[in-house]
């Protein structure tokens, strides 16, 4: 069976615009999320675009700053000061990846732990770590949302994480921990990858690579969740293979599964990052 994403999304996106329309109400001001795009990378573009969207659709101000490739690094630190220092602004996202020759370590280093909406900062990775949680990672947040929508109890599975990148694959162990499952984490060292997933009562794949998991490496049912987006022959696909679906329980679609709850987590953190910079 399938996890649409925009279903469950719909649900929390409509609770969303509820909670900023009384946010109007209490504090005389809507939300607002500033993006920072740099180069014409069309995949990014399109990202860039549907967060834009989704504010406008749970009612979040928006502010877009666009930057061409080449742009000198100090331009685009000098505008994150400012959107650092400005009051009017909850949330600051700068999509990733950066074009070559940016230091994105450097650039996100300029967003306050209280503005990183994306749950990238040291400290709002830190936190999670230590069971802590203040601002997650949009992307292992959905993913935890998904499971939840399944009723399915979490405690004690075994759980296996395909990547370990800080943005997706570290979080989401962490959260799947906080959740006691047992959890095991996969990368491009791991050998046999096959031997671990076959272990699986949750799969969760965030590798980047099309297809990579089939059913055969997959437990007859278990929840799978395909973090994956890959662009082949300009179709979008994931790191699943659409058979598993006759193997697992749950499949997450590519697209349509995990990409919109990330959005709806990245208006949910804006959300809340309003909140917590009015009651500060
Ligand atoms: P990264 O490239 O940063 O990390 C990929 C991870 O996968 C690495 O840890 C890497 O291992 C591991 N890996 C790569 N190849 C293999 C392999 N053959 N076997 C096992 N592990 C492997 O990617 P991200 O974490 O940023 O993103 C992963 C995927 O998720 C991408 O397709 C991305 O587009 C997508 N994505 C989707 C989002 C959404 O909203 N749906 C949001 C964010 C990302 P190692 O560390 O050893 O190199």
């Amino acid at each position: 069976m399938y996890i649409y994403g925009k279903e469950v999304s719909k649900t929390t996106r409509e609770e969303l615009a509820r909670h900023v329309a009384e946010f109007g109400s209490r504090y005389g001001r809507v939300p607002c999320l500033a993006v920072v795009l740099v180069g014409e990378d069309p995949a990014s573009q399109t990202y860039v675009r549907n967060k834009i969207l989704g504010c406008e659709e749970v009612g979040i101000r928006s502010i877009s700053r666009v930057y061409e490739d080449g742009t000198p690094q100090e331009t685009i630190a000098q505008e994150l000061r400012a959107l650092a220092a400005d009051d009017a602004v909850d949330g600051i996202l700068v999509q990733l990846p950066l074009p070559k020759g940016y230091d994105e370590r450097y650039l996100l280093s300029l967003i306050p732990d209280s503005k990183d909406v994306d749950g990238f900062s040291p400290n709002n990775l830190g936190l999670l770590c230590m069971d802590k949680p203040r601002t997650v990672s949009c992307t292992p947040f959905g993913v935890m949302k998904l499971l939840e929508s399944t009723g399915v109890s979490l405690a004690g599975k075994h759980a296996v994480v395909v990547g370990r990148s800080n943005t997706v694959g570290k979080p989401m162990a962490m959260l799947l921990l906080s959740a006691d499952c047992t959890v095991t984490v996969c990368h491009s060292k791991t050998p046999d990858l096959s031997a671990f997933t076959r272990q699986a009562d949750i799969l969760v794949v965030a590798a980047g690579r099309p297809k990579m998991v089939r059913a055969d490496m997959v437990k007859p049912g278990a929840i799978v969740i395909d973090v994956g987006i890959n662009r082949v022959d300009g179709k979008l696909c994931g790191d699943v293979d659409p058979d598993v679906e006759s193997v697992a329980s749950y499949l997450t679609p590519v697209p349509g599964g995990v990409g919109p709850m990330t959005i709806s987590m990245l208006l949910y953190n804006t959300y809340r990052a309003a909140v917590a910079r009015e009651n500060a």
